[in-house]
């Protein structure tokens, strides 16, 4: 299958250091890419990233995510932004369920799955994001927990469920330095596709990548694992350099 490597800028950015991480990309992206490379930007940037890709016939090749949609799909929710609003943006992505968004937002698996139903709807992929906290791992409930969140999005969206995007990104890993080895994510992986396996069967096709303190130096072992199909990458993700080098060890 082909990979995918996403990044996921968090709330990072501005007009002049995107045009400058943007045009590095650009120019660093290998010309004939063999694998799937987004950016999940800050909303207010869309529109400086279609101008960009416009400009740039290289940067046509990176799509272009959001880091999370409302479950609505219209109305008096002030400061939400649609699923709608994301596709007039040319998204082709959204995160879905963010353990920041989980933590600090106190999102719950019913709005993560109604969000990846909004964004389904319109014709968006949801990266759904699950995982587990340290606390969590070492109470022995990683399984428990990651397929309880996931279950709740297959719950809501059916058959559709093989349209998505999974993310495993254990919590204690996402921008620690602590890396989960590849054969503690494999074996979450495996557990997270014969989930899927038993929901729908086109299991096989649903991407499910990994995140967490991925970097130049571990992409390829942690991508080289039967099921980790890409990565979600938060930190490394703001650096040309080691963006590039996660893209090329995914190629
Ligand atoms: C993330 O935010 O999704 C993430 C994986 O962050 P980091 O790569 O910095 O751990």
């Amino acid at each position: 299958m082909t990979k995918l490597i996403a990044g996921n800028w968090k709330m990072n950015g501005s007009l002049a250091a995107n045009e400058v991480l943007l045009s590095a990309l650009a120019s660093g992206l290998p010309q004939a890419m063999s694998c799937e490379v987004a950016v999940c930007i800050p909303a207010p940037y869309f529109a400086q990233f279609q101008a960009l890709a416009l400009a740039t016939p290289a940067l046509a090749l990176v799509a272009l995510g959001s880091q999370d949609v409302s479950n609505q799909s219209a109305g008096a929710f002030t400061g939400e932004v649609s699923a709608a609003m994301l596709k007039d943006f040319g998204c082709r992505y959204a995160i879905v369920g963010h353990s920041e968004r989980r933590q600090c937002h106190g999102e719950t698996d019913a709005l993560v799955a109604a969000k990846a139903q909004q964004a389904l709807a319109v014709g968006i992929t949801p990266i759904v994001c699950v995982g587990e906290t340290l606390a969590e791992r070492e109470a022995g409930q990683t399984t428990e927990v990651v397929k309880r969140q996931l279950a709740a999005v297959i719950h809501a969206n059916g058959h559709c469920i093989s349209e998505i995007v999974l993310a495993y990104e254990p919590v204690w890993a996402i921008g620690t330095g602590k890396t989960a080895s590849p054969e503690e994510a494999q074996a979450v992986h495996a557990v997270l596709r014969a989930q899927l396996a038993a929901a729908t069967e086109h299991a096989g096709r649903v991407k499910i990548i990994y995140g967490g303190s991925m970097n130049a130096a571990n992409a390829a072992t942690l991508l080289a694992q039967p099921d980790i199909d890409g990565g979600l990458i938060g930190g490394a993700a703001l650096k040309a350099a080691d963006f590039l080098s996660i893209v090329s060890a995914a190629s």
